[in-house]
């Protein structure tokens, strides 16, 4: 049980097709105040409909199985589907993926912020304009008050997305849920993005749960990472230099060079594909893909091992 926690998430199980596809499969996760917890994998590893289940928003056809979410000690499941959508958006904030989708191409930038402030918080006209104009200066848009009159399509991926942390920091929400913020923006920008949501995060006390596929964004962010595959945690780890789970490594291998890096290094990509979701695989999901398979592996689910705190592996081999 973390300090002062803000998320508790029990055995959660999400599939599509009413359990024919399993997404997520029994998945644990806990997050403290003050804490960015990194979750990671490739598509269609589970992560992104984690994020999703955690703030009611599944896609049409998912549904959650089985397990608990406690926010803030409350059973998420116990609440009426109005007061859910109340809570999330409020006191959970969720950063989408892909900025231009997030924002309405119709409205002003500043009053798609301001109406937060508006219909949620329940402020008046002015008072909603000052504090978009406020928060849209704090997270970094030059001349805020001519940004709060322009349009989306009137700015880049990086100044679209700064206004949609905006609106996902309006309320000064406990938990934000950055699902892979920084995928449509080159990497400069990208790294603004990530320090920006740190800053923000610690300067207000929220927990932070950072989606990516990318381990390298993670350095110097997360305080503990999480890696998913087909919808398991195959690792829990909060030293990148000590990388256990064969899939962790071929993340890890399969990443190009940081940009200023020597550029000669070879990518050693993770061969195969991962298995789709109906996929029923009898040992280890990875073993196909994995290069120290042994003959356990093809029959023996492994079960995810407690090395020591905060340090999970789920691998025959892990010791
Ligand atoms: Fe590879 Fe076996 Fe470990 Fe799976 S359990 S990751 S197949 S070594």
């Amino acid at each position: 049980m973390p300090i002062n926690p803000i998320l508790e998430v029990k055995n959660l199980a999400v599939s599509f097709g009413g359990g024919a596809w399993p997404a997520v499969r029994g998945l644990d996760l806990d997050l403290a105040q003050g804490e960015v917890v990194g979750l990671v994998g490739e598509s269609g590893s589970g992560k992104s409909i984690t994020a999703y289940s955690l703030m009611g928003l599944l896609p049409y056809g998912a549904r959650q199985d089985a397990g608990s979410i406690l926010f803030m000690g409350q059973d998420l499941a116990q609440l009426e589907p109005k007061e859910r959508r109340k809570l999330c958006g409020a006191r959970m904030g969720l950063i989408f993926q892909e900025p231009l989708t997030a924002l309405n191409p119709v409205y002003s930038i500043g009053e798609q912020v301001a109406e937060i402030f508006r219909i949620r918080a329940h402020k008046s006209r002015a008072v909603a304009k000052a504090l978009a104009i406020e928060l849209l200066g704090q997270v970094g848009l030059p001349n805020p008050a001519a940004a709060y009159a322009s349009f989306p399509h009137r700015f880049s991926g990086g100044m679209r997305q700064r206004v949609v942390i905006a609106m996902a920091l309006a309320l000064g929400p406990e938990l934000i849920i950055a699902d892979e913020p920084t995928t449509a923006l080159d990497p400069t920008i990208a790294a603004q993005i990530i320090r920006l949501i740190k800053n923000l995060a610690s300067a207000r006390g929220s927990a932070v749960l950072f989606i990516t596929h990318n381990l390298r964004l993670l350095i110097g962010l997360a305080t503990r990472i999480l890696v998913m595959y087909h919808g398991l945690v195959v690792e829990e780890l909060t030293d990148f230099t000590d990388l256990r789970h064969p899939y962790s490594q071929g993340l890890w291998r399969a990443l190009p060079p940081e940009p200023g890096a020597r550029q000669d290094r070879h990518l050693i990509p993770i061969p195969g594909q991962a298995p789709a979701l109906a996929e029923k695989i009898p040992g280890c999901a990875f073993a196909p893909r994995c290069a120290e398979a042994q003959d356990i592996c093809l029959t023996v689910s492994p079960s995810l091992k407690t090395l020591a705190p905060n340090r999970r592996v789920r691998c025959h081999l892990a010791c």
